[in-house]
Parts: C-alpha cells; sequence; structure tokens
C-alpha cells in the first residue's frame, strides 16, 4: 500500500558558452562525479539522474517541462557551477510545477592556493552564480530548499536526503484521496475545514460515501477468507481474554478481518489512500472498525476518527514521508487524551477510542474485546500497546476560516510510569517541547485540535518545507518556543496569510 511510483530527483547543472568548451567539459565531468557520489552514498533515498548542462534559455525551458512531463521526476536538484546569466532561468521555472532544491556547492573543497589562476576561477565559481540564479528564484517568489555546503559531505547529503522526503510528500499529496464513511461529527468544530480549498491546497480528492456502501464489500467477505485472516490475527498478536469466553472472543475479532477485508477492497478498488469513520454513523457495521483500521494504518492507509478527514490526509502524508527512513518507528492518528500534572512528570497521554496505529508499538501488540463506552454496536475488538520512545513530532492542521495552518509540536514520547491495565487501547505518552506549560498554552493559542497526525519518522524542516510549497501558513512549538515571541509570530501570519 505505501508502493509510490519509482521516483527519481534531476540533476541540472547551470552554466554558459562563455568560457569555451573546455570548461564546459569539465563542467559536466564534475556534475558526473558528484552524481556518482550521491548515488554511491547509501545516504539517498531516492536516484539521482545527471541532465546535460544548461546553457540557454531554450534548453533550460525544455528540461524544466520534460521533468514537469516524467512522472517519476519528483523535484529537480539546480546548481550553477560556473556563471548561468539568471534571465535564462525565467520561462523555464515560470512553467516548472516541482519541487526544487538549489544545491549550492562547489566541485573544489578547498582553494588550490599554489594553483589558483583566472581560468580556475571562472570555471569555479558557483559563489557567484549560485547567487544570480537565487536571486531570480526570490524574485519571481518560486519555494525551494536552498542547501549550502561541499556536496561529499555528510551534513550536506543528509539535507538532500531529506529534502527528497519533502519533496515526495509535495509530489504525493495530490495522489491522496479519502474515503469518508459519514460525516463530520455534528456539532465538532475542529474537524470541519473547507473541502475544496483543501484541494486547491494540497490537492487531496475528499470524497462521501454512506456507509452501507462499505457494508455490502464487507457482507460479500467469504468465511473461508475471513478465517484465514483471523488466524493470522492469531498467529500475530497475544490474545487477552479479560475473563470471555475463548470462542466468543474469536466471534468478536472475526467480525474486525471481515471489516479489514472489505475496506481494503472497497479502498483498492476506487483508489483510496485514506479512509475515515464515524462512531455514531456504522449503518449496517456490527462494530465500529478498530482492529481493521489499525491494520490498514500498519499498511500505509490514512486514518482519521469522527470524519476528521484533514487528519486522515495528514497520516498518509507522514506515512509516505517516513517510509523511506531507516528503521521508522510509525506514524498515526493521534488523540491528546488525558493529562498527569504531577511537578516534574507532567505529560499528555494519548490514545484513541480504538484506533492507534501498531506501526507505533514498543514490543508485544494484544487483542481484547472490551465495551465501547460511545456508540450501540457490539463489543469491538482492538489492538493494545504502548508506543515507542524518543522524539517526534504531533502535527495539527486547522481551518481558521481564510486560510490552512499547519501546527507543529515537537514531543519527547516516554513510557508511563506504571502499567494500565484497565486501560484498553494503544497509547502514546508525552511531553511537548519546550515544556508542558509553555507547548500547551502555544498549541491552544495557535487554535491546534485535539486529534493530531503523529510521526516520529518525519522532521519538523521536513513539514516545514512542505507546508511553504502548499502555500500554507506553520506555527512551529519547538525548544525554542517562548509565549510573547509565539504571539507575535501568529500576529505577523495573520497578516501575510490574509
Ligand atoms: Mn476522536
Amino acid at each position: 500500500m505505501l508502493q509510490t511510483k519509482n521516483y527519481k530527483f534531476w540533476f541540472c547543472t547551470g552554466s554558459q558558452d562563455l568560457y569555451g568548451d573546455e570548461c564546459l567539459r569539465h563542467v559536466a565531468e564534475h556534475s558526473a562525479k558528484i552524481v556518482e557520489a550521491f548515488n554511491a552514498s547509501g545516504k539517498l533515498p531516492y536516484e539521482v539522474v545527471l541532465k546535460p548542462t544548461l546553457i540557454s534559455q531554450a534548453s533550460i525551458r525544455e528540461t524544466l517541462n520534460a521533468a514537469n512531463a516524467d512522472d517519476e521526476c519528483a523535484g529537480v536538484i539546480t546548481w550553477m557551477h560556473t556563471f548561468s546569466p539568471a534571465k535564462m532561468w525565467i520561462l523555464g521555472l515560470k512553467e516548472f510545477r516541482k519541487p526544487l532544491c538549489h544545491l549550492h556547492t562547489q566541485f573544489n573543497e578547498e582553494i588550490p592556493y599554489d594553483t589558483i589562476d583566472m581560468d580556475f576561477m571562472n570555471e569555479n565559481q558557483s559563489a557567484h552564480g549560485d547567487r544570480e540564479y537565487g536571486h531570480i528564484v526570490t524574485r519571481m517568489g518560486i519555494a525551494r530548499r536552498i542547501i549550502v555546503g561541499h556536496w561529499a559531505s555528510e551534513d550536506v547529503q543528509n539535507k538532500l536526503a531529506s529534502w527528497m522526503i519533502t519533496a515526495i510528500g509535495v509530489t504525493e499529496s495530490s495522489h491522496i484521496r479519502v474515503a469518508r464513511f459519514g460525516d463530520n461529527m455534528n456539532n465538532v468544530a475542529v474537524t470541519e475545514g473547507d473541502k475544496v480549498e483543501a484541494q486547491i491546497k494540497f490537492g487531496w480528492e475528499i470524497d462521501h460515501y454512506c456507509v452501507n456502501d462499505l457494508v455490502d464489500y464487507v457482507d460479500a467477505v467469504s468465511a473461508a477468507d475471513v478465517k484465514a485472516l483471523t488466524d493470522e490475527y492469531y498467529s500475530k498478536y497475544k490474545v487477552i481474554l479479560d475473563g470471555r469466553d475463548d470462542a466468543e472472543f474469536r466471534k468478536h475479532v472475526e467480525v474486525q478481518a471481515q471489516q479489514e477485508i472489505g475496506l481494503r477492497k472497497f479502498l483498492e478498488e476506487k483508489n483510496y489512500q485514506a479512509v475515515v469513520t464515524h462512531f455514531g454513523m456504522l449503518g449496517g457495521l456490527k462494530q465500529l472498525p478498530g482492529l481493521a483500521i489499525q491494520r490498514l494504518m500498519a499498511d500505509g492507509y490514512g486514518f482519521g476518527a469522527e470524519g476528521d478527514w484533514k487528519v486522515a490526509a495528514m497520516v498518509r502524508l507522514m506515512k509516505i514521508m517516513g517510509s523511506k527512513v531507516k528503521n521508522p518507528k510509525g506514524a498515526s492518528l493521534m488523540e491528546d487524551y488525558t493529562y498527569n500534572l504531577v511537578p516534574g512528570k507532567e505529560g499528555i497521554l494519548q490514545a484513541h477510542m480504538l484506533e492507534v496505529c501498531p506501526s507505533v508499538a514498543d514490543g508485544d501488540v494484544s487483542m481484547r474485546v472490551c465495551p465501547l463506552s460511545m456508540g450501540n454496536r457490539e463489543d469491538p475488538a482492538r489492538l493494545i500497546f504502548t508506543a515507542k520512545e524518543g522524539p517526534a513530532i504531533a502535527t495539527s492542521l486547522v481551518d481558521l476560516g481564510t486560510r490552512f495552518r499547519l501546527i507543529i509540536n515537537e514531543v519527547e514520547c516516554k513510557k508511563v510510569e506504571k502499567p494500565m491495565p484497565n486501560l484498553p487501547v494503544g497509547t502514546a505518552y508525552w511531553t511537548p517541547k519546550p515544556d508542558f506549560a509553555t507547548g500547551c498554552e502555544a498549541w491552544i493559542l495557535a487554535g491546534g485540535a485535539h486529534h493530531t497526525a503523529f510521526s516520529y519518522d518525519v522532521t519538523t524542516d521536513q513539514m516545514v518545507d512542505w507546508a511553504e510549497a502548499m502555500g500554507i501558513e506553520t506555527a512551529i512549538i519547538d525548544e525554542n518556543t517562548n509565549i510573547r515571541d509565539f504571539k507575535n509570530t501568529l500576529r505577523l501570519n495573520e497578516a501575510y496569510y490574509r
């Protein structure tokens, strides 16, 4: 499900014909060596493809339009090895629609003190040419990532790898389609939003179905398929019976297996990558999908509860962006539930009524069947676990009426002090940065929701770059946040994004 295209990034070197053929030969050789080193580094999650040196308006325009048209090209890395008069770039950049990286590097690392002459200076003048190019990109108001440093350095390669992940998020955003089974929960404000504007800004298609359209798919699942998937559950997850009868417990689990197969078929057939349910609108479903949704999320589907399509799309986005990270720790919908306010131990207990993604689990995952205090269906089966420790980000995309704002809070995930045997849901526990009180105050000031799209694998910088490419505001709550400055940032954003 997380399968995306075989994405590649194009490497485009800018120059001009003023310095003669020998210089241009060197330029092409240097670019080839850089691209080769990038691909051999093992640091970049996607392949870099070398393109011929660009020395004219026509070749620049042709190459950037070819990048637009190539489905596998997820972005272009540009570098001005020599001087490349930037008016040549205007038409190409004007038509270019993909993520742009400006790699501000230089082939040689050190000044060759003993041999340097004017020929060398003319050949190696990105310090000069990249400023000319950067000027026009700024003048044209094009969002791009600038990465500065020697191409062979670990720092530059890591930054390039990080930008590639953002670029995949930008590219894949327009492929996200959300199926809503039921509308937003009545009277709830923060899960609402402008779906037309979301499609304009993010490219998301957000459709609605009657939940009984799904029930038809669930009812059509064969008993043999249900048995096979239920057997798989029993082989993967520990069973916590809570005193229930074995056979009765299994019947409840089978309902979720049937839902998983039906949901998966529905989403695959109709090409949806994210899904929304609502515990109050279950039609002919016997249980609120719990285990079924948890399994889909673990496979890379986005999910939002109570009609929250914004979170569903964001979870899908963060799952794609995190998928190429080495040893990923997972992403999920989370919900701010309960506080621990003991001084020195402050934190927020995260959970949902069922649907927390087991990709974030630390250690064993168990199955339980327990009553749901909301809704009027059978006791649903669900997966239970606690989440991993370590740094992560919680994000909330809110609709402020005139614009979207993406709130990003860096958080530190921890273990709770004691087990919580009576709590039958997957949980995480974190302290927001910079500290509990400031983090919560800033979050509420920014209008952040109780539902979040949460990831251990995607960074604040990647989400900020994604938001910039989408043309929306970000409000960042991290170790440097203080309330006075944060309020001023929100005020400035109010003016800028009007
Ligand atoms: Mn909820």
